[in-house]
C-alpha cells in the first residue's frame, strides 16, 4: 500500500500510473434537515475495488449518502474514511472520489473534450499531459471520435458517457454513481449496464452505485444496501437479499421486478 500522499489524485505521479480501488468505511453517518434525518446513523464498509449497490424508493437517503461521501454535504454526526485515511476535512477535489449524477452534468458551453478535462485542469495537471488523458478516457467509453462535439449535439447514452469519462479521467480509486442511467430508455440502460460492469472489472476501481431499480442493483452488485428512511435495512449479496430478506419491506422491494 502507498502511503497516504500518494493516494491523494492530485499529482503528476498518481495521475499516471493505474490505481486500483480503495475501501470506504462509514461510522455512525447522520445527515439533519431541520426536523427530517436524511440519513440517520449509517455505518457501512465498502471492500476495495468492491462494486456496492444503494438500492431504496425516493426519499430513502441514498443521495445524501453519496453527497457525505463525496464531500458536497457535510454530515451532521459520524465519519468517512476512503483507504483508512479519514475524509472529514478533505476538500471534495481532493478526495479521490469521481463522481457520475443522473442528468444536467456536462456544462453545456464546453467541447466534450473540455469537460472530460475540466477535473484535471482543476488539479493544475499541465496542457501537455491534459490531451492523451483525455484522449485516453474518451477511449474507454467509446467516444474518442467526438471530442469536438458539444454535448447537445450528443444522445442521453452518448452524453452519460462522457460524464463516466470525465469522473475517471483523473484515476479516481472511487466511483459514485447516482442513478446515472435513470433517463435512459431499457434498451440503452441495459447496455450502459454492461459497459460500467466492464469499466468496473478493467480499472478494479470501488463503485457505489446508487439506483431505486432492483433488477438493475441485483444484476450489477457484489453488494446491496437496501436503504428506508435514511437507514440500511439490509445489507448482502443479491442472492443472500434475495431468498433472505430480514423484513417485509426488503422482501416486497426485492421482489418487486420491473
Ligand atoms: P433519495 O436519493 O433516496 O431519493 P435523498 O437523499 O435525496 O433521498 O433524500 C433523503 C431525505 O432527505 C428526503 O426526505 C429528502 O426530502 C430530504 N432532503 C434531501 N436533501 C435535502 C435538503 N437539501 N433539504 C431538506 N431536505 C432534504
Ligand atoms: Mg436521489
Amino acid at each position: 500500500m502507498a502511503d497516504n500522499d500518494a493516494n491523494i489524485p492530485n499529482g503528476r505521479t498518481t495521475l499516471l500510473s493505474a490505481r486500483k480501488g480503495e475501501a470506504i468505511k462509514i461510522h455512525g453517518i447522520s445527515k439533519r434537515f431541520g426536523s427530517i434525518m436524511g440519513v440517520d446513523s449509517v455505518d457501512l464498509h465498502v471492500e476495495a475495488g468492491e462494486f456496492l449497490s444503494l438500492l431504496g424508493p425516493s426519499g430513502s437517503g441514498k443521495s445524501t449518502l453519496l453527497m457525505m461521501i463525496a464531500g458536497f454535504e457535510t454530515p451532521s454526526a459520524g465519519s468517512i474514511s476512503l483507504g483508512g485515511r479519514d475524509l472529514t476535512r478533505v476538500q471534495p477535489n481532493k478526495r479521490g472520489i469521481g463522481m457520475v449524477f443522473q442528468r444536467y452534468a456536462l456544462f453545456p458551453h464546453m467541447s466534450v473534450a473540455q469537460n472530460v478535462a475540466f477535473p484535471l485542469k482543476m488539479r493544475g495537471v499541465s496542457k501537455a499531459e491534459i490531451g492523451p488523458l483525455v484522449d485516453q478516457a474518451l477511449s474507454r467509453v467509446r467516444l474518442q471520435d467526438y471530442g469536438g462535439r458539444m454535448p447537445a449535439q450528443l444522445s442521453g447514452g452518448q452524453q452519460q458517457r462522457v460524464a463516466v469519462a470525465r469522473a475517471l479521467v483523473f484515476r479516481p480509486p472511487v466511483l459514485l454513481m447516482d442513478e446515472p442511467l435513470g433517463a435512459l430508455d431499457k434498451k440503452l440502460r441495459e447496455e450502459l449496464q454492461i459497459e460500467i460492469k466492464t469499466l468496473h472489472a478493467s480499472l478494479g476501481v470501488t463503485i457505489i452505485y446508487v439506483t431505486h431499480d432492483q433488477e438493475e442493483a441485483l444484476t450489477m452488485s457484489d453488494r446491496i444496501a437496501v436503504m428506508d428512511k435514511g437507514r440500511i435495512q439490509q445489507l448482502g449479496s443479491p442472492v443472500s437479499l434475495y431468498h433472505r430478506p430480514n423484513s417485509s419491506f426488503v422482501a416486497d422491494f426485492i421482489g418487486k421486478m420491473n
